[in-house]
């Protein structure tokens, strides 16, 4: 193929229509067709990156093997498409004037007014063009974050409508996400917020080349002429998206409704096969044909906001199906629970998966429930700092450390069995400062994570300041938590397992950030066939 080819994403209306979802399923189409494709996100906040967001304020932070700390939505393109993503993929209006601030201070502009056009809007140009130029992909999806009309989103905005002129008709587009809502008291769908929105596009001087249509209802072909009339698109270039019940059967969607091929036409793209989606549905067949159910508790303290977990509950759709089996996930606030309320509030489940989090709020319940996960042989999987509150447990109960704890949580514990790393001390800043990204872990021989990986050696992404504490590991594992699992170059341990009970693994990183619908992580497959097994017991 000649040049790359460069889809932009828009949405108007209103947020949460799901343009990552939509850009995703393009983006598996036409990677089933053949093509090379990547999907960036650019976001207007001022965030350099979203490492120092609550996961309230923002959802989850996700994490890529290169350690940039991302907008959730990169989570969804690296599961549909199963193609790593990295720090070029999301790009937030604080990381364009870091950039360009720090041009300015090197005098790269000398004699020059610095200026939002053309200083900022060439660098949002530029950096969408990276991956275009590294020559590996055929075609990137721009996701614009916002909504079209938000005064943050103006420079995304011009910096797209220079880019479609300079690249021309047939290297770029636009695709324009809107909301035809459906008012009950008329009985009607409407169509005017999205005359509107196309409207505040057009002023900006952006005609939007494809309109895809969130709605609840079906569109007529009646209401698909006047949408294409009055927004100024053909009207094969009007696209239903109508509410489905899992996101991922939103790329066959998108298929029926053609927005694969209107894509391709208007970019002058010929002669690529039909999708093949084969191992794409086989995956949805076995999503939606379970052959029985586990109950898995997700212990946590930001519960409240399903985003937060995001990446973990897509790991278990992704290990049901492999399972053939619907999990349901039963969130549970850390806050809530302790040792008097525990048994009523796990022991009907399969397993229990205790989540990645920061600070003290909320730790003791956590340990509680490892606690009970470990006594009662319920299956037990810790991550980041679920690992770290299976070893503090451990070295409470079992060593009998009574004060044991993390340093993040007590810094004057006698027992500091989980420790900031040491690389950590010096360090003050809080924004892209952890452990970042991914790193070689060694497991051992005959433990069940070397069972579950089939291999001695991985990769895993991270995103932690404190580690397991070495000075402990001999106590710890003569009394049976045995470190499965370590950084080859810096000895950390990064996993832990109980041999003697039938599925305790605790992990320092990240698997979830890296389970995909065409490779299901391996452990959150192998908890789920643990938790299932002991759903038949
Ligand atoms: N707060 C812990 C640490 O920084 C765990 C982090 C996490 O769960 N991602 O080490």
């Amino acid at each position: 193929m000649g040049n790359t080819k460069y889809i932009f994403v828009t949405g108007g209306v209103s947020s949460s229509l799901g343009k990552g979802i939509i850009a995703a399923s393009l983006a598996k189409l036409l990677q089933a067709r053949g093509y090379r494709v990547t999907i960036q996100k650019l976001d207007p906040y001022i965030n350099v990156d979203p490492g120092t967001l609550n996961p309230y304020e923002h959802g989850e932070c996700y994490v890529t093997d290169d350690g940039a700390e991302t907008d959730l939505d990169l989570g969804h393109y690296e599961r549909f498409l199963n193609v790593p993503t990295s720090q070029a993929n999301n790009v937030t209006t604080g990381r364009i004037y870091q950039s360009v601030i720090e041009k300015e201070r090197r005098g790269e502009f000398l004699g020059k007014t610095v200026q939002v056009i053309p200083h900022i809007t060439n660098e949002i140009k530029e950096r969408i063009q990276i991956l275009g130029k590294s020559g590996e992909y055929d075609i990137v999806i721009t996701e614009i974050g916002g909504t079209v009309g938000d005064i943050e989103s103006l420079p995304y905005i011009e910096a797209v409508r220079q880019l479609k002129w300079e690249l021309g008709d047939d290297n770029a587009l636009v695709i324009h996400l809107t909301l035809v809502p459906f008012l009950s008291a008329a009985g009607e769908l409407k169509t005017k917020p999205t005359q509107h929105s196309v409207k505040t596009l057009m002023e900006s001087g952006i005609r939007a080349d494809i309109l895809v249509c969130r709605t609840e209802h079906e569109l007529t072909t009646n209401l698909r002429k006047k949408l294409a009339l009055f927004c100024n698109v053909q009207q094969e270039a009007v696209i239903q998206s109508i509410d489905a019940s899992t996101i991922y059967d939103v790329p066959n969607m998108m298929l029926e409704e053609g927005l694969d091929d209107v894509t391709l036409r208007k970019l002058n793209l010929t002669g690529a096969p039909e999708p093949d989606l084969t191992q794409w549905n086989e995956f949805l067949t076995r999503h939606k044909n379970p052959g029985g159910h586990v109950r898995i508790g997700l212990i946590g303290k930001y519960v409240e906001l399903q985003d937060s977990y995001k990446s973990i509950l897509e790991s278990f759709i992704h290990a049901g199906a492999e399972n053939e089996v619907k999990v349901d996930v039963e969130y549970i606030h850390s806050e809530h629970i302790d040792m008097a309320t525990i048994t009523d509030v796990v022991s009907h489940l399969d397993g229990i998966l205790v989540a990645p989090g920061f600070g003290e709020r909320g730790v003791e319940g956590k340990i509680d429930a490892v606690r009970y996960a470990r006594e009662n042989d319920l299956p037990f999987f810790g991550i980041c700092l679920g690992m770290q509150m299976a070893v503090i447990e451990y070295s409470r109960n079992v060593l009998g450390l009574d004060d044991a704890n993390s340093t993040e949580m007590d810094p004057n514990t006698s027992h500091p069995v989980i420790d900031l790393m040491e690389e950590q001390k010096t360090i003050t800043d809080k924004g892209g400062t952890m452990r970042l990204g991914s790193w070689a872990c060694e497991l051992k021989e005959g433990s069940i994570v070397e069972s579950v990986y089939k291999t001695k050696e991985i990769q895993e992404r991270h995103r932690h300041r404190y580690e397991y504490n070495d000075v402990y590991r001999d106590q710890l594992e003569a009394a049976g938590l045995v470190a499965t699992g370590i950084n080859p170059n810096t000895g950390l341990v990064e996993i832990i397992e109980l041999p003697s009970h039938p599925w305790f693994v605790g992990v320092q990183y990240h698997p979830e950030y890296k389970s995909t619908v065409a490779n299901p992580h391996p452990l959150f497959v192998a908890f789920v066939k643990a938790a299932h097994e002991h759903s038949l017991k």
